[in-house]
């Protein structure tokens, strides 16, 4: 029967620590278990930092902030100190990669090549770094005869960040937020999701050995008591949050008090809309019962979970998408033949499959997948991915987040009633249009309501902006963007007539 537990002493996994005020804790008190989706074997213990730790670790990035030199450092000392970071990501991309699948079951090769990966995130570092000496402001005009104002316009760090990751792309989501924030001159710290600790402590481990001034970088570990606790927290002047929309409520309204800036990055639906013009139908297919189906096992936010496909070639998109599933493999998720992750908790698991119930009762038609392996495979937690065809999107199935492997398809019959169909929804992270027809692509990609849209494809890259309308979350992440999210505009006037 498999089992991780050798390739965890390999890599040496050690009970976490907490990293506060430049110094490793050990934690003697509440502690958790980190559990392996795909045998349900624990990993490792780690601290629950719990409002004692976040108390700690914030006094510790409030002073680096309040009364340290990060904030004012010249441009070139601050990245000349944060640039070995870079290097050191990637001379440790393979283990880093493999503590990523010892997290969440991200098959290895996805896992050390695909964009949750190391290098993925060793260019993030690299993009924010090259900000650090451009953070500049604007001399404006003096505006009238009526004053004789010279204004100027600075971008300050906005202070102390809170970062609050998910545990799907732990990596990446790491290297999104602290690159920024540390960039931008800010103190943070950080919390990785209590069901995937072991990539991100590396990567800190990385952190705490450049020579960033104490209290500048710190980690608490934990679950939503820590989350609560950090998010809730006066002495935070920021949370960067990655998760669930419920969750990223929660935090608004815990930020209100103090009025605390937020970055959210929350979940999607988002919707392919498949024209009969596609390139090719079969990549079509492919492509998007691929997403749902390997790498992540759909648990992606920007999976086009609806593909919304025009009814002349319905029969022909079904067809393919059931041919993709036949190469979809479980297993080891170190061997280089697992095409797919297994399901993060079993409580997930369970969630997913009472979606897949909803979508029959409410009279989907299920072509394939959806039930559980048996034998071996049982002991992770595996879904078959699932096909829904002939789905209205008013089902659950089309309106809610599964975070799963179903793609829900759903016909249309004219261009309108596609962007209709597609704008139905609560979310609006991303989406596709799958067409050879410029003027159609261009039309299409802006009438639909979302952060982000890919014509014939999508990829975030750390330069463009990526982030969601609606419940899909509030402010992007990515280039110029983040470097406003992590700074405070302040505004200068010179009385020239003093
Ligand atoms: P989650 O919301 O359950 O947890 C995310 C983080 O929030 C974890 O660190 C968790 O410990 C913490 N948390 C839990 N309760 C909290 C509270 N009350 N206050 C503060 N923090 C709290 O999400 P998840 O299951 O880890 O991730 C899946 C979700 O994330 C999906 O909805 C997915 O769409 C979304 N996601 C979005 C993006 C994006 O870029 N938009 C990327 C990845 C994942």
């Amino acid at each position: 029967m498999l089992s991780l537990l050798p390739i965890r002493d390999q890599l040496g996994v050690r009970p976490g620590r907490l990293f506060i005020g430049g110094r490793w804790l050990d934690w003697s008190y509440d502690r958790f278990d980190q559990v392996h989706p795909a045998t349900n074997e624990v990993m490792t213990h780690l601290a629950e930092a719990g409002p004692r730790g976040v108390d700690l670790a914030v006094a510790a990035a409030r002073q680096a902030f309040d009364e340290g030199p990060w904030p004012h450092m010249r441009a070139q000392d601050r990245k000349r100190m944060l640039q070995p970071i870079v290097e050191r990501i990637r001379a440790a991309e393979e283990e880093i990669a493999k503590l990523q699948t010892l997290d969440n079951g991200i098959p290895y090769t996805f896992s050390r090549n695909a964009r949750v990966s190391p290098k993925a995130a060793a260019d993030i570092f690299d993009h924010f770094l090259g900000w650090i000496d451009k953070l500049g402001g604007d001399t404006l005009p003096v505006f009238s005869s009526a004053s004789n104002m010279q204004y100027m316009t600075f971008r300050d760090p906005v202070g102390v960040v809170a970062a609050i990751l998910p545990w799907n792309g732990p990596v990446m989501t790491f290297a999104m937020k602290v690159a920024p924030a540390l960039a931008c001159g800010c103190t943070v710290v950080v919390k990785p999701s209590e069901l995937a600790n072991l990539a991100v402590l590396r990567l800190a481990q990385i952190i705490a050995e450049s020579d960033l001034p104490p209290g500048v970088f710190n980690i608490v570990t934990g679950g939503a008591e820590t989350g609560t606790a950090l998010s809730s927290h006066p002495g935070v002047d920021k949370v960067t949050f990655t998760g669930s929309p419920v969750v990223g409520e929660k935090i608004m309204v815990a930020s209100a008090p103090t009025m605390k800036r937020l970055s959210l990055e929350l979940g999607g639906k988002s919707a392919a809309l498949v024209f009969p013009d596609t390139r090719s139908v079969e990549a079509t297919a492919h492509s998007l019962m691929g997403l749902c189906s390997t790498f992540l096992s759909g648990q992606v936010c920007s999976t086009p979970t609806r593909a919304v496909v025009h009814r002349s070639i319905m029969d022909e998109f079904l067809h393919h998408a059931a041919e993709q599933v036949k190469k979809v493999r479980f297993g080891d998720p170190f061997d280089p033949a697992t095409t797919s992750a297994p399901i993060i908790s079993r409580r997930q698991q369970a969630r997913i499959l009472g979606y897949i119930e909803s979508g029959r009762q409410e009279g989907a038609d299920l072509r394939f997948g959806g039930g559980t392996p048996g034998g071996d495979l049982a002991h992770g937690n595996w879904i078959h991915p699932a096909l829904f065809a002939n789905v209205r999107n008013d089902m659950r199935i089309a309106q809610e987040e599964i975070f799963g492997p179903v793609l829900s398809v759903i016909p249309f019959e004219t261009e309108e009633e596609a962007i209709r169909i597609a704008n139905d929804s609560a979310f609006g992270l991303a989406g596709c249009v799958y067409t050879t027809d410029v003027s159609r692509a261009f039309r299409v990609s802006r009438a639909i309501r979302s952060g982000s849209i890919g014509v014939n494809g999508f990829a975030s890259v750390p330069n463009a902006p990526f982030g969601g309308v609606k419940r899909s979350g509030l402010g992007r992440e990515g280039g110029w963007a983040t470097v406003e999210a992590f700074t405070e505009l302040k505004a200068i006037n010179f009385n020239l007539d003093a």
